[in-house]
């Protein structure tokens, strides 16, 4: 399939991009490279970097011959739509609606949308069913499900066959080692334990009275591939071709501590992390854990890697890519400091 990744140059976007290529996909990448890296994009085989702007620029060549589009443009980070939420509904919900109307001009009839478990909310029951009612907390999950919106009215007005893919936390590298996280500035809880780890520095805990069992916030992480699989199997799924719209969770449904990521990583570097607890951090619920039930039955997907696998593998990236993709990857139009790693 001719497929159009947007979000492409970003961290789970290349990954997953380099998943549809290295499987016969022929990809064509979209990404405004504001948070993204040129050279992430450069290491998806035969792939065509379109640098846009899903908000300003017109989107017709980029879909010019495409059959699908796997969507992952977009802010994601909790705290910075806390603070920010015109810049979550600006970006995720008008970019996307952007989009849809120009996949319609186009006839590109089918679309794998990034969502995530912050639709959620505060969830009434954990393991959280593909069924639970949304009720987002944040700007980021509100402006996530505002585009699940428009996809479900979309797919029912005019024939797309549209899924969306509600992440829980990615986590790990790419199998071949040339792709990974690479956030400035980094707010993610792994790579912020090994960047810790790497510097001999404490890392801080945000919250320690929450009722879990270790006091600490309590989230279902996936292996980054795992996720890359999941879009692949999205593209391929079978069942009715126009007028559909599902929702999938996708995560390992298992739940981990932040002090039991803090330990994995201890083992999995040998080196002794030293922690600081802080107050919480706006926005976290204190349980995120996915049920893929309807994952695994629609498209046969189910999550593979442990933790320590996750982190083996963000370690090995951390080590090998100490300064993330390094100086000149990001456009003009990104923040274009100086890297910190
Ligand atoms: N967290 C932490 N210290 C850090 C970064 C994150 O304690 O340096 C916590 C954060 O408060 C949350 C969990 O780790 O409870 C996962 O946060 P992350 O930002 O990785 O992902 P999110 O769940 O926000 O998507």
């Amino acid at each position: 399939m001719r497929v159009l990744v947007t979000g492409g140059a970003g961290y789970i976007g290349s990954i997953t991009a380099r998943a549809l290529a290295t499987r016969g996909h022929q990809v064509r990448i979209l990404d405004d490279l504001s948070t993204g890296h040129r050279a992430a994009a450069a290491a998806v085989p035969g792939a065509e970097l379109v640098v846009a702007d899903l908000c300003r620029d017109p989107l017709a060549p980029a879909l010019a011959g495409i059959e699908a589009v796997v969507h992952l443009a977009g802010r994601a980070l909790v705290p910075e739509s806390v603070r920010e939420p015109g810049l979550y509904y600006r970006v995720n919900t008008l970019g996307t609606l952007r989009l849809l109307e120009a996949m319609r001009r186009a006839g590109t009839r089918r679309i794998v949308f990034s969502s995530t478990c912050a639709v959620y909310g505060l969830p009434g029951e954990v393991p959280i069913p593909e069924e639970a009612p949304p009720r987002p907390l944040t700007a980021y999950g509100a402006s996530k499900l505002a585009v699940e919106h428009m996809l479900r009215d979309f797919a029912t007005a005019h024939g797309l066959q549209a899924l969306a893919l509600r992440y829980f936390n990615a986590a790990g590298a790419s199998d071949d080692g040339l792709l990974g996280e690479d956030h400035e500035p980094e707010t993610h809880l792994v790579p912020r334990v090994l960047a810790a780890a790497a510097r001999g520095e404490p890392v801080p805990i945000y919250g320690t009275d929450y009722p879990t069992p270790d006091g600490t916030c309590v989230r279902d992480f996936i292996h980054v591939e795992d996720l890359a699989l999941a879009h692949l199997l999205a593209l391929q799924a079978p069942g009715p071709a126009e007028g559909f719209f599902a929702a999938y969770n996708l995560g390992s449904g298992r739940g981990h501590s932040v002090r039991e990521v803090i330990a994995t990583a201890r083992e999995v570097t040998g080196r002794p992390i030293a922690v600081v607890e802080q107050p919480r951090r706006a926005g976290d619920p204190p349980a995120l854990l996915a049920s893929c039930a309807r994952a695994r039955e629609a498209l046969g997907f189910t999550a593979r890697r442990s933790l320590a696998e996750m982190i083996a593998s963000a370690w090995r990236w951390h080590t090998s890519h100490p300064a993330g993709y390094g100086e000149g990857s990001r456009a003009a139009c990104g923040s274009g400091r100086a890297r910190k790693r």
